[in-house]
């Protein structure tokens, strides 16, 4: 199979649609994105990575950092974290509050902001803020193996002037007694670790230990079991897309993970780890190219976890 084809055709095949879809406008770092941007990055198992189109052109990652913040609070507390966050997908929008007062402020899972918060409380605790973004940042080199990657303040600084829902949502979770540190701390760690800027090359690469059963193949460093591997792509296929998974994994079939800059990491199990960006979205918030370019690359290679 010939990858860098199939990543080229795709590039050229959507170049006409360069520019659907809205770029996320809620901070003004993000609105002046060009959208007329499409980048597609494989890391294949053996170590081969083919890159089409914008793959080289850094973006801001926003929510694809919750599958490494979740990566990182599973090694901290195993899986002790489910009492404080569950596994379903929630059906609602990325920062919607609705469900937290019935479910007494159990998150319904870690990829809402909710839940992504509660993971970074536990990620804060017995550390500063400043630090837990140090080791986010540096547990971020270790599994893209690139010492370049850097946190965009500007956009981590907007992020908190205007981050009203996000607070909302952490003080009603904190007066269930669901967050342990004082919100403001919460929140600027999540903030920065949602400013992480990367290309879709550099995704890639981070995200390969979740195609091959915990393990880094280009360092050979073991991140996790390939256990926890399996369970962390289950939540991605479940809850990566927000209120679109169940249509994510209807497409696609592939474990992923959008964010807000219009990213997509998604995982291909023993094969390879992939990450598409254009900054236009759909009406549920995920990258509105960058969902077909995966639905077109699926169907090409015929990769699914539901069968060939
Ligand atoms: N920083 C964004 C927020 O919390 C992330 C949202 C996303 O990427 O879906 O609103």
């Amino acid at each position: 199979m010939d990858l860098q084809a199939i990543a080229d055709d795709i590039v050229r095949d959507l170049s006409p649609r360069l520019g659907e879809g809205k770029v996320a406008d809620y901070i003004p770092e993000l609105a002046k994105v060009d959208p007329k941007q499409l980048g597609i990055a494989i890391t294949t198992v053996d170590g081969k990575t083919y890159r089409a189109g914008d793959a080289e052109t850094a973006f801001s990652v926003q929510s694809i950092s919750k599958v490494f913040m979740l990566t990182l609070a599973l090694g901290k507390v195993g899986e002790t974290i489910w009492r404080r966050v569950g596994r379903e997908p929630s059906g609602s929008a990325f920062n919607s509050i609705v469900q937290l007062e019935h479910e007494h402020g159990i998150p319904r899972n870690p990829f809402i902001n909710a839940g992504a918060i509660v993971v970074t409380d536990i990620v804060l605790a017995g550390h500063r803020p400043r630090e837990a973004i140090g080791e986010f940042l540096r547990f971020m080199h270790y599994v893209a193996n690139d010492d370049s990657l850097y946190i965009d303040e500007p956009v981590a600084r907007s992020e908190q002037r205007t981050g009203y829902r996000n607070f909302a949502l952490a003080n009603f979770m904190r007066g269930f007694d669901n967050l342990e540190h004082p919100v403001d701390h919460v929140l600027g760690v999540y903030f920065h670790q949602c400013a992480l800027a990367m290309n879709c090359v550099q995704l890639s690469h981070a995200g390969l230990f979740l195609a091959n059963r915990g393990t880094n193949p280009l360092t050979g460093f073991s991140v996790v079991s390939p256990r926890r591997a399996r369970r962390i792509n289950a939540i991605m296929l479940t809850c990566g897309h927000y209120d679109g998974s169940g249509d994510f994994a209807f497409r696609v079939g592939l474990p992923g993970k959008s964010g807000v800059g219009g990213g997509i990491l998604a995982v291909a199990p023993g094969r390879a780890s992939i990450a598409v960006w254009s900054p236009g979205l759909d009406e549920t918030g995920n990258s509105l190219l960058g969902s077909i370019a995966l639905e077109m690359l699926a169907a090409r290679t015929g990769w699914s976890v539901f069968g060939t």
